[in-house]
């Protein structure tokens, strides 16, 4: 099978009836990015800023954070990179950070939340992003965003540093994107105007799945309960992917999700075009889609779907069973 995969890593994620799909990786340590190449990546869709936090004993100064970008756009060759900034509190507690006892940490204090409150930890990483790009094309993410004001506020804070950046004469990024992580059912229900201002959305399916089914993701015994091609969670990933599609919002799907072959074709019979995964997950994804005719999944599903079943997986599961 890993031949199978090699031979497939130039190839592109194109399905019998020409669908074509974009794979990225999800990093987050210096030591994921040689993978780039291998995996046949096209780019790194979510780089989990975090990772050099959390491996730290105190905070990494400013110069560390933009040495460790800078490195990474370096290893990403010309491939776009989309940094997350920091997605700590909730599963995610620094050793240096006073820890808060909080009843819920998952849907607590955590993330944008924590980055908008905590003014300066958020400043310098942005300023430590501007940085490292060294003049290059950028793309920052915020994680968590649950509604349309803590999107503005980040973006005013990094458009703010940004032309502090150049008041002192540093070069800033020729070209700028920043968008949000689509992780709380609430923000597929923003206005109009939200999913017109961010230049990316990024579905973290990891989150929005715990939050739908109010199922927490740390908890074995209610973890694996739901299934994510469950006809409720397909149906509203649906929704997302249209929306995004008639109001012109580039969006991407990067939970671990993903990664899963079944899973992927499901996302992209549903509407969606970008997925981020792990890397070992690209060969197998990329050699689903293109033995899959989208169509012809889309079929078994929605007949599944008119079926009354619950999940269309074992529908799906046949479908491809029977494939070429
Ligand atoms: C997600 O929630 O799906 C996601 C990609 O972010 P994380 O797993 O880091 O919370
Ligand atoms: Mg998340």
């Amino acid at each position: 099978a890993a031949e199978v995969y090699t031979r497939l890593r130039d190839r592109p994620a194109r399905s019998r009836d020409d669908v074509t799909v974009s794979l990225c990786m999800n990093a987050g340590l210096m030591a994921d990015l040689p993978s780039l190449k291998g995996s046949g990546a096209e780019g790194v869709g979510l780089y989990r800023t975090e990772l050099q936090f959390l491996l730290r004993a105190s905070v990494p100064r400013r110069s560390e954070q933009a040495d460790l970008y800078s490195r990474v756009l370096d290893a990403a060759d010309g491939r776009p990179v989309t940094f997350r900034t920091l997605d700590i509190g909730s599963d995610k507690v620094l050793p240096y950070m006073r820890r808060t006892d909080e009843p819920n940490p998952a849907m607590g204090w955590r993330a944008i939340r924590l980055g908008l409150d905590r003014g300066g930890v958020m400043r310098m990483q942005l300023q430590a992003l501007l940085r490292g790009a060294k003049g290059r094309p950028l793309n920052v993410m915020f994680p968590f965003v649950a509604q349309m004001d803590e999107f503005i506020e980040a973006r005013k804070r990094l458009l703010d540093e940004v032309h502090r950046e150049r008041s002192l004469g540093h070069v800033t990024p020729e070209l700028l994107r920043i968008g949000a992580m689509l992780e709380t059912p609430s923000l597929a229900y923003a206005p109009d105007r939200f999913f017109r201002m961010v230049d990316f959305l990024s579905i973290g399916g990891n989150d929005l799945k715990q939050f739908f089914f109010a199922a927490d993701r740390e908890n074995e015994r209610v973890r694996r309960r739901y299934d994510t091609l469950n006809v409720s969670f397909l149906t509203f990933i649906e929704h997302i992917a249209k929306r995004c599609d008639a109001l012109g919002t580039p969006v991407s799907f990067c939970g671990e999700d993903a990664g899963r072959p079944i899973d992927a074709l499901a996302f992209v019979a549903m509407g969606l075009r970008n997925l981020s995964m792990r890397p070992a997950s690209i060969g197998p994804v990329k050699h689903l889609l293109r033995r899959a005719n989208i169509a012809d999944a889309r079929a078994v599903i929605d007949r599944a779907i008119s079926d009354g079943a619950q999940s269309v997986r074992p529908a799906l599961s046949d479908y491809i069973r029977n494939l070429p």
